[in-house]
């Protein structure tokens, strides 16, 4: 028995930890670092490593934070709540200081302690290693939602796993990806909470066990399980400036204490002490395929063991606070899954409710339907989720049973309401028969969900006319639309001092819990002396990037070149391709002399590829070496400029969105549900170029079509061209592609490394090419060059400039959360007490 768990609890005077409230002035604060980094760490002033700064300076804030968190989880209970939990695989919460500086509001303070001192603040915040647990978008997504919910003083949890590798690093060597391990705890992670008193047991293989009780009811035990502890880890999540610090509940795996130690392999010490190591897996590493399912059985035991010790953790929550009555669970809980991940839930929460707790299931099943709601993130058929029914009956063997079960309530309801329909059955049948039956864990989450919501309004729409239809069908109030959105916290003013300060100055502070009040700017776009100091403050952040990228990619960007900037995964829907085809067109001009009205251009790209995902990593190659060919020609000087940017992550897009122009969003039609990097870029004054996708077309429509660089087929016109698409024809036809393409043939950007482009070349020229990179190139070239022209005409571009940041407040994701709360998890702000 760890001294943990022991059987007494100790009962110290009521008043014992009543402190009195920590100093947040400069003083108290310097105060506190100096004893931390001299007492608790033992440094002095001439230690080597600034990491103790880093870790001094982060316990001093972690303290502040402490004091706000206990409060607000005591007025949660106290209030008796309703309460969220956000379910998420993914949390890319990037850096934690500068964010609780901000939050608490004592970032001068800091600064003048630390000054005092003889510290730079930036210095010391650069030391911190990002949490990268997560993907990309989908996880960012999570991190700027438990930002706004702490902000909006909304009880939400997020519960994710605390995983030992977050995403890898990407170094870049001939121009190709590499990845290395991001071994981020390995100094320590000064932000979590070890929690070991709320350890959770999840089971995992074993069989089911089917009996009849006293009172004649059938009841069902997992038996022969191979248990694995959950141990979480609480972060804390600071609301702005209003004393709510709320919790991400991370968990951690670890083998249980009798691990099989003698019972199982009684003549094999070392052998049964490895198969902790099975255990301690689960939570070792992020799989790193963002939009892409991978059927991996490590995989599926991640998101059981987050859905189960999550649920867990809620229940045992809810009996503490209310006994073992459930009548009343589901008008005070909720849980929201971002995306099927943990879609495992809503089985998981039956058989908790039916096995450990002795509900019916005509009882359970209700509270379940009250309780979860599900996000799609996604339409890319290699995104939906599927797992094999053999791989659940091993693996989860009475949650495969219940799906069942589910499944056969389920149909019954759909032969009810369409008798006779038997393709209909088949068609939305949670399991796909075939001769690998698969789990559809889509299903799964529509059936077991109240609200089923995508993430921007074209998604919403095509979800439900596409591949959600037939539920559409049966349920059409289940299912809403929530544009995504990012914080102003980290996005706006943590990121963009320049710009903060200008914007406190002309229309006060509100617009940081506010963004609306960013309309307020508008006038000012008309004021010479005001786009004279935007202009200052853009040209400053592009003076930090172009550092930046001088320092890691040796490229020299003069700063009154436009800076165009596309950084997110490399994935084929996104068309990093189209962006090259376009910066060879560039070149092409320059060589052949074409170069009048030329507007100077830096091309930045960035962003990671799946490690087994080989046309992104080739298109990662092709970008270097377009850049390689293209930077060491005499010609272009002063013309063009191309950068591969290594390690995109949260840290790198804090400095790139500031220093960017033009904000690349170029996916095909249709297929980026939402982006929220299009978001960040124009809340800090770029000016898009895009497709009619996604979240581009409400910022469209805010920003009006004047101040958007629109091009492209639509959704539709994607969709009805399929059939008759004709890429060679396209490219025979348009004298710049084919240049282009006779240029990229010919071998000149990979002399000596032949070959390596063939498969490039061949999906660009296949007429079943599913992103019609071909199709829209024309009409790419031709915005490019109004928007070429738009930058040369100073005074015009920074009304556009100033007027994306004016009309962004709407993607905010204080909007988008106050939107969930209105409509799905009704929740009340619950401000702590004094
Ligand atoms: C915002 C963000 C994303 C999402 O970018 P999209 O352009 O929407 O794909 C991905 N990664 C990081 C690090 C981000 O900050």
């Amino acid at each position: 028995m760890s001294p943990l768990n022991g059987p007494t609890k100790p009962h110290p005077n009521a008043h014992f930890f009543d402190l009195p409230p920590l100093p947040m002035d400069s003083e108290g604060i310097a105060q506190d670092f100096r004893r931390y980094y001299a007492h608790t760490f033992g440094r002095d002033h001439d230690a080597q490593a600034i990491y103790y700064s880093y870790k001094a300076l982060s316990i001093t804030l972690r303290d502040r934070l402490m004091e706000r968190w206990k409060r607000t989880r005591q007025s949660y209970d106290e209030a008796g709540c309703k309460r969220t939990y956000y379910l998420s695989l993914e949390f890319l919460m990037g850096r934690a200081l500068s964010n609780a500086m901000l939050n608490l509001g004592i970032n001068s303070a800091v600064e003048q302690g630390l000054y005092g001192m003889g510290l730079a603040l930036e210095e010391i915040a650069g030391n911190e290693p990002d949490a990268g647990l997560g993907n990309g978008g989908l996880g960012r997504l999570a991190a700027c939602f438990l930002d706004s919910c702490a902000t909006l003083q909304l009880p939400v949890r997020g519960y994710g796993l605390r995983y030992e590798y977050g995403m890898f690093r990407q170094l870049i060597e001939g121009g190709e990806q590499l990845e290395e391990p991001d071994h981020w705890l390995r100094d320590g992670n000064p932000w979590e909470l070890e929690r070991p008193e709320f350890t959770q047991r999840i089971p995992f293989g074993g069989r089911t066990e089917t009996s009849v009780d006293r009172r004649g009811r059938k009841t069902v035990r997992w038996v022969d399980t191979h248990d694995v502890l959950a141990v979480p880890y609480d972060i804390p999540v600071p609301g702005y400036r209003n004393e709510t610090v709320n919790t991400l509940r991370l968990w951690k795996s670890a083998a249980t204490d009798e691990f099989d130690l003698g019972e199982f392999n009684a003549g094999s010490y070392p052998e049964s002490v490895a198969q902790k190591n099975e255990a301690e897996h689960i939570t070792m590493v992020l799989y790193p395929n963002d939009a892409n399912e991978c059927g991996k059985e490590l995989r599926l035991r991640q998101q059981f063991f987050l859905a189960s010790a999550s649920i867990k953790d809620v229940l045992r929550d809810w009996i503490r606070l209310n006994g073992n009555d459930f009548s009343r669970f589901a008008e005070h809980n909720c849980f929201q899954l971002n995306d099927t991940h943990p879609a495992v839930s809503v089985a998981e929460l039956m058989r908790q409710l039916m096995d450990d707790h002795d509900l019916e299931w005509d009882t359970a099943w209700p509270i379940v339907r009250q309780t979860m709601a599900y996000t799609n993130h996604t339409l890319l058929p290699e995104a939906l989720e599927r797992w094999s029914v053999r791989l659940f009956r091993q693996l989860l063997p009475r949650i495969l049973e219940i799906i069942f079960e589910i499944n056969a309530r389920f149909l019954a309801e759909v032969a009810t309401r369409w008798p006779g329909d038997t393709d209909r059955q088949r068609r939305m049948s949670l399991i796909e028969e075939g001769y690998d039956p698969q789990v559809r864990m889509a299903y799964l989450a529509i059936v077991g969900s109240f609200s089923v919501n995508g993430v921007a309004a074209l998604h919403s729409e095509l979800l439900i006319e596409g591949l959600f239809r037939d539920f559409h069908d049966i349920w059409p109030k289940k299912f809403n639309n929530k544009t995504n959105g990012v914080t102003q916290r980290r996005w706006l003013a943590m990121c963009n001092p320049g710009l903060r300060e200008l914007l406190d100055e002309t229309i006060g502070t509100e617009w940081v819990r506010d963004l609306s009040q960013l309309q307020q700017l508008a006038p000012s776009a008309e004021d010479a002396d005001f786009r004279a100091r935007w202009h200052a403050i853009k040209q400053d952040n592009k003076r930090r990037l172009a550092e930046h990228v001088a320092q890691i990619c040796r490229v020299d960007f003069p700063l009154d070149a436009v800076f165009d900037v596309q950084v997110k995964r490399i994935h084929e829907y996104k068309r990093q391709l189209l962006n090259v085809l376009h910066v060879i067109h560039l070149y092409n001009r320059i060589k052949r002399g074409d170069t009048r009205d030329w507007t100077a251009r830096c091309v930045l790209i960035g962003g990671k590829a799946a490690p087994g995902y080989v046309m992104a990593k080739q298109i990662i190659k092709l970008i270097n070496n377009v850049a390689r060919a293209i930077n060491n020609d005499p010609e272009t000087a002063g013309l063009l400029r191309v950068a591969f940017v290594p390690d995109y992550r949260v840290s790198l897009m804090e400095v790139i969105a500031p220093g960017t122009d033009l904000s690349e969003q170029i996916s095909t039609a249709g297929k980026e549900a939402s982006g929220t990097g299009n978001m960040k870029f124009m809340m800090n004054g770029a000016v898009t170029i895009g497709t009619l996708d996604g979240a581009n077309i409400e910022i469209r429509d805010q920003v009006g079509e004047e101040n958007f660089f629109l091009f492209g087929m639509t959704a539709a016109g994607v969709e009805s061209r399929r059939h008759h698409y004709d890429p060679n024809g396209i490219i025979a036809g348009d004298p710049a592609l084919l240049e282009v393409m006779s240029l990229l043939e010919s071998g000149h950007f990979n002399q000596f490394e032949g070959g390596i482009f063939d498969q490039i070349i061949l999906a660009i020229r296949n007429p079943h090419d599913p992103w019609m990179t071909a199709a829209d190139f024309r009409s790419y070239i031709d915005v490019q060059e109004q928007a070429a022209a738009a930058y040369l005409d100073r005074d015009r571009w920074l009304r556009m400039s100033i007027l994306n940041s004016a009309r962004s407040g709407h993607f905010s994701s204080d909007r988008t959360i106050a939107e969930y709360n209105q409509d799905i998890w009704h929740l009340d702000a619950v401000p702590p007490k004094a």
